[in-house]
């Protein structure tokens, strides 16, 4: 059989199937992962002139053996090797502590290499270890491996892999691109990458594999959204558009102008035949629900069910005491399914979904059970969406007729990173709160400080509001010494004993006893709760003006924006307090954006200046992908050119049938054989 970059590594020479399974843990399975699997940094073994060094610089020195080396020992387990080298004409010594047994590599007369620090006073070095002069290069890649596969056996493959294959590469990227943004061959690449001369090779190499590596993620995004949009089996919605109207008529307030553009985006989506893949994203209190409601409205009007995912019973119950009232002029059956209801409601709620009585289905992950049955299902809204799995979602999604899509995050992301994230969808964005809004003052008070909160909130709930405090811990902890809302709870009763009610929520509870809780706050018969971040997700209380958050320096960005996102819903000034005595910068920052800005999208470009990827907001909210070469933040100029020339490519040529993206093609066709994409 010919060979092709796509054959196992197994049929390199010296790889067993043991050594199969060990390449495997480093995901690498083919010749061509072998090829591609680049060192993250280099060790510079270019030598300099001695005069050229700094005091206690690290660097190598080459030179030649001109004395026998020398052990001695002193103290138990301690030893000293000196040896002598001839380098730029001077004689230097090189210590080496507590590695006597390097004593043998050094042989009178010989050249060595060793890596070490340099003392300018003494002329002599201190040496970290012994280089092997085994390649001509000035630079030796230093890979990421485990224990499976050492560094060395991984060059040697890289090495065969490249002799024998190193031929067959082609150009995945096409070729106009490639010379536009001066980017080298894959050839050029692979070679650059494991076996650069100079630094500046490996710099060069290092760019284009940033910007290959960004631009495959693209196109495969780019490739999905061409499949999607043109398959033709999206259902098509034709809702009753009068009915539509009547039903936005019954809100009790008018919608804003964002609502009602990202209204007829979703919509058109619903009536056209292409499948709706869409993201709704909008701040905090921006008002999605609404959206969503009407959106769901639409797809009832059409004949089918429509059904909204959350990630907690609390939202789950909340969204449908909201949307029973909603919907109540409209003879629309509202139906709830959580994992915590009784049998007897349970086998209800089954019976109407089966059977089509239900029109609108709200649920947790209760919802993709094997056990549920939808009658017609043909429009799912999947609420904070980063809280389910892809698996969860496409759970829910095979529940239906190939049902549209609409998913909902309050979770901002910088523009230039939706692209990553999103790519596949179409995004809609409601970047307008309702009118009459008025920002929540946010101060940051040290933990010294923090009665004043008490104080104003105090004199707040005199007129009528209520408060919500957040503690880091449920119960006390010995290992940390952070605030712990079951004792806050009791100190705070008493404060503010005997006129307002004080009660607990946190994750422990039973989900019923968390519903009473969250039913007697919304009733004003408990004033004030403290709770830990299980009221994070989309609570809704509108007396809520109130939010004071313990150890706030605890929380990433996003869940403090959450938390804060909590109050603030009615028409009196809402007020959060940040009880903090951060440690770091990091955090005082955070806590200075937090008293800065109220917009989540500042927010989140605020903290992707403060942090890299992956950290975004300190939480793992951001579902970022992960990049062997490039980092999204750092190389957001290439991430952004990147996603462009993708994206002008397949509106160009969405077969790729065009000679010059025949590479890209291959690869996009190879790599669908062989991994599924998400
Ligand atoms: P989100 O889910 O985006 O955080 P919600 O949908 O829960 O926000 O809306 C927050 C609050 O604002 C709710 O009480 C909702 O009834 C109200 N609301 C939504 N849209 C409007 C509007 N156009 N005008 C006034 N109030 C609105
Ligand atoms: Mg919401």
């Amino acid at each position: 059989m010919a060979k092709a970059l796509t054959d196992s590594v197994a049929v390199l020479s010296g790889v067993g199937p043991k050594t199969v399974a060990a390449l495997a843990t480093l995901d690498i399975n083919t010749v061509n992962d072998l090829l591609f699997y680049f060192p993250f940094r280099y060790e510079d073994l270019q030598t300099r002139p001695l005069a050229e060094l700094a005091d206690q610089e690290k660097a190598v020195f080459k030179g030649k053996v001109v004395s026998n080396a020398v052990v001695s020992f002193f103290g138990p387990h301690k030893n000293r090797l000196n040896v002598r080298l001839l380098i730029d004409g001077v004689v230097v010594i090189v210590t080496f502590f507590n590695q006597a047994w390097l004593k043998d590599k050094f042989k009178l007369e010989e050249e060595v290499a060793i890596y070490g620090k340099w003392n300018e006073q003494r002329k002599s070095v201190v040496g970290m270890k012994i280089i092997s002069q085994s390649t001509d290069n000035a630079l030796d890649p230093i890979y990421s491996v485990n224990k499976q596969v050492r560094q060395k056996k991984l060059v040697e493959l890289i090495q065969t892999a490249f002799k024998n294959y190193g031929a067959l590469l082609g150009n995945v990227l096409p070729d106009d691109i490639r010379q536009h943004f001066r980017l080298l061959s894959d050839h050029d690449l692979v070679q650059q990458m494991h076996f650069p001369k100079t630094l500046t090779e490996s710099n060069a190499a290092r760019r284009t594999a940033i910007f290959r590596e960004f631009f495959l993620f693209e196109a495969k995004i780019q490739q999905l959204r061409v499949n999607n949009s043109e398959a033709e089996d999206g259902l098509q919605l034709s809702y009753d558009l009068p009915a539509l109207k009547e039903f936005i008529a019954t809100l009790p307030f008018a919608l804003t102008t964002a609502q009602k553009r990202v209204v007829n985006e979703i919509c058109a989506d619903l009536k056209s035949t292409h499948h709706m893949n869409r993201l709704l994203q909008g701040d905090v209190g921006s008002g999605k629900t609404i959206v969503a409601a009407i959106a769901m409205f639409a797809a009832v009007t059409a004949g089918y069910q429509a059904a909204l995912m959350v990630p907690t019973e609390i939202l789950a119950e909340q969204h449908y005491q909201k949307l029973v009232k909603l919907f109540a002029p409209m003879k629309v059956s509202v139906t709830l399914l959580t994992g915590s209801m009784k049998s007897k409601p349970r086998q209800n709620a089954l019976m109407a979904i089966e059977t089509g009585r239900a029109n609108i289905i709200i649920g947790t992950h209760a919802l993709i059970q094997d056990a549920i049955t939808f009658h017609k299902l043909g429009f799912i809204v999947i609420d904070e969406q980063h809280r389910f799995g892809v698996n969860q979602r496409r759970a829910l999604r095979e529940k239906g007729l190939n049902p549209d899509i609409l998913a909902m995050t309050a979770t901002p992301i910088p523009r230039t990173l939706a692209i990553t994230t999103y790519g596949e969808m179409d995004i809609s964005t409601i970047d307008e709160l309702p009118a009459g809004r008025r920002p929540i003052e946010t101060s940051w008070l040290k933990i010294n400080q923090a009665s004043q909160a008490l104080a104003i909130t105090r004199n707040q709930m005199d007129h009528g509001d209520q408060a919500f405090v957040i503690a880091p811990l449920i119960s006390e902890s010995d290992s940390v010494n952070l605030k712990n809302a079951e004792d806050l709870a009791e100190q705070l009763a008493n404060y503010f004993a005997p006129k307002y009610q004080v009660a607990l929520l946190h994750g422990q509870m039973t989900a019923e006893e968390k519903a009473e809780k969250m039913a007697a706050f919304n009733r004003n018969e408990i004033q004030v709760l403290v709770a830990t971040t299980v009221v994070e997700v989309g609570v809704d209380v509108p007396n809520a003006n109130i939010m004071i958050i313990y150890n706030a320096d605890r929380f990433g960005l996003a869940t403090l924006h959450q938390l804060r996102g909590r109050v603030g819903r009615g028409d009196r000034q809402a007020y959060c307090f940040l009880i903090a005595d951060p440690q770091n910068e990091v955090a005082v920052k955070r806590m200075e954006i937090m008293t800065e800005t109220n917009d989540g999208f500042k927010l989140a470009e605020a903290d992707l200046k403060l942090r890299g990827q992956g950290d975004i907001f300190g939480d793992k909210q951001s579902g970022l992908p992960d990049f062997q070469m490039g980092d999204p933040v750092s190389d957001n100029n290439i991430l952004v050119a990147a996603h462009q020339v993708a994206r002008e490519l397949f509106l160009a040529d969405p077969q790729l049938v065009q000679e010059q993206n025949q590479g890209l093609k291959n690869y996009l066709r190879q790599l669908q054989a062989t991994e599924t994409f998400d």
